[in-house]
C-alpha cells in the first residue's frame, strides 16, 4: 500500500514557509547559491514524518491518505538529514520530527524568509523526495521536468525581448521629438544637457540600459543563430549615436539632416520588430508529442 505524493501546492506552501533543513542545529538553505554560475540548487528534499508507504520508516497504518500527504506530515531537510531520518528511523521517532517541524515553522514566523518555486522547480523537488533513481531513469520524470524547464526558458526569453521591443519604440519616439523640437526652437548643445535630465530624457537613458541589460541576459539565454542575429543587428543600429550628431552639436536645421536622423530611427525600430518576429517564431511552442 502507498499513498500519492504531495500536491504541487502542498510542496509550494511548504518550500514558502521554511528557509533551512528542519533539523535544528543545521544550517543548511534548502537552495544553496553557486557562486560561480550565480544560479540557486535544489540543496533538499521533502522528508515524511509518518511514511508514504507501508512498512517505510515511521509508517502509520491508521494515517488517512489525506493526511499522509498534508504539510503537517512533511518537512523539507538537507539531503543528508533526510537521508539520516529514513536510514535509521529508530534515532528519528515522529514526536522529534514533529518538534523538528514546530521550531521550522516558528523560525520562518520570526524571520519570514522562505523559498518561492516555480512550476518547474516543484517537479523537481517531488522527482529528488518521492521517486528512487531506477523510477528516474526509466519513468520519463526527467524528461518532463526538462520540458517544464525549457519552457519557463521559452517564457523568460519571450518576456526579455517584448521589454526590449517596447523600450526601443518608446526611446526611437522621443529620440524623433528631440529632434524636432531642438530644430524647431534652435537649440544649442548646453539647452541639450539640460534636456537630458527631464523626465524624458531619463527615461530614454534609462530604456537604454533596459536593451542594454535585456541583450546580454539573452545572449546568456540563447545559442539560436537567427536570433543571435537579429539581435546583433537590432543592438548595432542602436548603437549608432553618431548619426544624431546634429542633435547633439547644436540643432539639425537642415531638412537633409533631418531625414538621415529619421530614417536611422525607422531603420531601429524595423531591427527590433524583426527582433519580435523571429523571437515569435524560434520560441514557439513545440507541437505536442507525437505530431509528425
Ligand atoms: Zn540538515
Amino acid at each position: 500500500m502507498e499513498h500519492r505524493t504531495p500536491t504541487e501546492g502542498t510542496v509550494k506552501q511548504l518550500y514558502g514557509t521554511a528557509w533551512r533543513c528542519g533539523e535544528p542545529s543545521c544550517t543548511k538553505p534548502l537552495y544553496r547559491l553557486n557562486d560561480d554560475t550565480g544560479e540557486y540548487i535544489l540543496n533538499s528534499r521533502i522528508a515524511h514524518i509518518h511514511a508514504r508507504s507501508q512498512g517505510g520508516p515511521r509508517w502509520d497504518p491508521d494515517m488517512s491518505e489525506a493526511a499522509n500527504r498534508d504539510a503537517s506530515n512533511l518537512i523539507p531537510l538537507c539531503e543528508t538529514h533526510a537521508w539520516e531520518i529514513d536510514q535509521t528511523p529508530q534515532h528519528f521517532t515522529a514526536d522529534m520530527l514533529r518538534e523538528w517541524k514546530k521550531k521550522q515553522l516558528a523560525e520562518y514566523q520570526t524571520v519570514q524568509r522562505s523559498w518561492t518555486l516555480t512550476d518547474a522547480e516543484v517537479t523537481d523537488v517531488v522527482t529528488v523526495s518521492f521517486t528512487t533513481l531506477e523510477e528516474r531513469l526509466l519513468g520519463g520524470i526527467y524528461a518532463a521536468a526538462e520540458s517544464a524547464r525549457q519552457e519557463e526558458r521559452r517564457q523568460r526569453q519571450r518576456s526579455l525581448i517584448a521589454d526590449m521591443v517596447h523600450a526601443a519604440n518608446s526611446w526611437t519616439d522621443t529620440m524623433q521629438v528631440l529632434t524636432i523640437s531642438s530644430a524647431r526652437n534652435g537649440w544649442k548643445t548646453r539647452d541639450i544637457i539640460e534636456w537630458v535630465n527631464t523626465d524624458s530624457g531619463r527615461a530614454m537613458a534609462s530604456n537604454r540600459e533596459l536593451i542594454k541589460s535585456n541583450a546580454r541576459k539573452l545572449r546568456f539565454e540563447t545559442r539560436h543563430p537567427d536570433l543571435l542575429a537579429a539581435l546583433d543587428a537590432a543592438e548595432t543600429a542602436m548603437g549608432n549615436l553618431e548619426v544624431y550628431e546634429p542633435v547633439w552639436s547644436g540643432s539639425p536645421t537642415k531638412a537633409e539632416e533631418r531625414t538621415v536622423i529619421y530614417r536611422h530611427l525607422n531603420h531601429v525600430k524595423r531591427l527590433f520588430l524583426d527582433l519580435e518576429q523571429i523571437g515569435i517564431k524560434v520560441l514557439a511552442d513545440p507541437p505536442p508529442e507525437g505530431t509528425p
